[in-house]
Order: C-alpha cells, then sequence, then structure tokens
C-alpha cells in the first residue's frame, strides 16, 4: 500500500482540509485519522458503513499492591513523571504514569505490577469503496505513539487498498514518528510564521531520520509574505522540495462548515489545492521527481 502522510506540526494549519480535500480528489480508497486527539476527518469524507469499536491498549500502568507495601518510598522516589503520591499510602496516577516499568524494578518486595490499561477505542468504518481507521481516547489520555500504531495497523490489516492517505497526528512528538514510520511521501502544511518554520524544520528533520521523501506547501500563504519568503528559503536550504502556495481564503470555512472539502470549491483555495493534489500525487507515483 502506497502511502501518502500529511503533516503540519502544531494544530490549526490547514492539515485536516488538505488531507480531506486529496481524500475526495484521489478517490482514495483507504485512509486514516491518526490526530485521535480530536479527529474529524470523518465530518468530510462520507464512509457509510457501520463503525466497528475495538479497545486501543496503551501503554500498560502500575498498580501498587498495599498490602505487600513496606512505605520505603523508593518508587516515589524514582518516577521521573511524578505519578506516585504517599499521602494516603502509596498510589500511582494512571493519567500521569507513563508505563516505564522502573518502579516495579525497583520495589524491593514486588509490590507493584504492570496492567493493560484501555487509552482509547479503535474505530473502523468501511463501505464498499473506502475504509476509514481511527481511534478515540478515553477521557484523560493523551495521543500516544502506540495508538497511532494501532490505527495505522488496522487500516493496512482491513483493506487490501493500494493506496491511503494519512492524516498525521498534530505536533513534533512520539505520535508523530508513529505517523511517519512506513509512509512513502511526506506532504508537511505550514503557515507563514515562526512557529510554523520551527515545526517545519523539526518535521524535515525527522523524515531524513525515517529516510522518507518531505516536501512543503504553504497555507495561508498571503498571510505574511515576509515570513513566506523565509520559509521558501529555508525549504531550498534545507534541500526539501517546496510545491505550492495556497492562499487564505473565507471559502474554507464556509466549505468545511457544509461538511465538504476543498476538493471541487471553486475558491483560490480550493484552486491551489488541486495545483498541490497533482504535483504531490505525480511525486508519489513516480511520475516526477521534486525540483
Ligand atoms: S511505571 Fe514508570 S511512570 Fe509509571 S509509576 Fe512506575 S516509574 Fe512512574
Ligand atoms: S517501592 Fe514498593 S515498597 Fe517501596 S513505597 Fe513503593 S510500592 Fe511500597
Amino acid at each position: 500500500m502506497k502511502q501518502l502522510l500529511v503533516l503540519s506540526g502544531k494544530g490549526g494549519t490547514g492539515k485536516t482540509t488538505v488531507a480531506s480535500a486529496f481524500i475526495e480528489l484521489s478517490r482514495a480508497p483507504a485512509f486514516a485519522d491518526c490526530d485521535v486527539d480530536a479527529p474529524n476527518l470523518h465530518f468530510v469524507t462520507r464512509v457509510d458503513g457501520p463503525i466497528q469499536v475495538t479497545p486501543s491498549l496503551g501503554m500498560p500502568r502500575a498498580i501498587i499492591d498495599q498490602d505487600l507495601c513496606i512505605d520505603c518510598d523508593l518508587c516515589l522516589q524514582s518516577c521521573r513523571f511524578d505519578a506516585i503520591t504517599s499521602e494516603d499510602g502509596y498510589r500511582i496516577d494512571r493519567f500521569a504514569c507513563e508505563g516505564c516499568a522502573l518502579c516495579t524494578v525497583l520495589c524491593p518486595v514486588e509490590a507493584i505490577t504492570m496492567v493493560p490499561y484501555v487509552a482509547g477505542q479503535l474505530k473502523l468504518q468501511q463501505d464498499a469503496y473506502q475504509t476509514l481507521s481511527t481511534a478515540t481516547l478515553t477521557m484523560g489520555n493523551s495521543n500516544s505513539g502506540k495508538v497511532v500504531t494501532e490505527v495505522k495497523q488496522q487500516l493496512t490489516a482491513t483493506t487490501r487498498a493500494d493506496f491511503a492517505v494519512i492524516d498525521g497526528s498534530p505536533g513534533i512528538g512520539c505520535p508523530v514518528l508513529a505517523s511517519m514510520s512506513g509512509v512513502d511521501l511526506v506532504l508537511v502544511v505550514t503557515e507563514p510564521s515562526l512557529s510554523g518554520l520551527s515545526d517545519l524544520e523539526r518535521l524535515l528533520q525527522t523524515a531524513g531520520v525515517f529516510d522518507v521523501l518531505a516536501v512543503v506547501c504553504l497555507n495561508k500563504a498571503d498571510t505574511n509574505p515576509d515570513k513566506a519568503e523565509l520559509i521558501v528559503h529555508r525549504c531550498r536550504e534545507l534541500g526539501a522540495a517546496f510545491i505550492g502556495s495556497i492562499p487564505f481564503d473565507p471559502a474554507v470555512v464556509e466549505v468545511t462548515n457544509r461538511g465538504q472539502t476543498l476538493a471541487t470549491a471553486d475558491s483560490p483555495a480550493g484552486r491551489a489545492i488541486r495545483e498541490v493534489f497533482r504535483t504531490t500525487f505525480n511525486l508519489l507515483t513516480g511520475t516526477s521527481r521534486p525540483a
């Protein structure tokens, strides 16, 4: 399965706007929403089948057996995530625990064990033409690379589609690494700001580590021409292909609020996205190389 991953660094940059338009333009038979903190791809992509829900296991969590604990304080002193408290006997905050298991190794009386932990629900929706894989997290959990990996594995395990669009996780951390693993092409959607530039540099660096071809497009490009020029210049310096600019366009909000994508929008952003789409898919299918 050829996989196109759309990333942006921070949220609100237009990643899902671009990804959803690409899904419609390419008639993608498979797609995944790895933004599991706030999945919203399903609002604008229409898969008709019922939603299958299965538990998504996050990292296991530590629990303390109060009957065995001898109050030595070693676990509390050692936990780097401040997940252990001692006010009412030694206890572990399951939302703060990162599942590193250090405390289980250190406890002198083996009072701590790791137990499976349900971090959220994997969701799969299929009809005769398309498959959507995503997840939602249970209250208090944040996105993790493990959940993102499960979303992608669910997609590849449930369809024979030869091509997929993946709406990646926001940010630059572990879920992004999981999003990037195994993809064929990364499209970074950025914006003309210093934070956009900073995220872009980190994402390009990460793509380099994964040895994945990454190309860049600039959303709301006309809102800050100086920074837009800076980003194009920086792409050149970093050897990343800059493949297009999308202007700020009030029609984006109107179209999205109607539950539609920009794929066929007769507006400046719609036309620009179609240009970026053509270039991206030529690259993905190997019919051209970036300049
Ligand atoms: S498993 Fe790791 S993060 Fe969780 S309580 Fe133990 S030391 Fe802290
Ligand atoms: S390390 Fe073990 S014995 Fe010591 S406080 Fe923690 S749970 Fe109790």
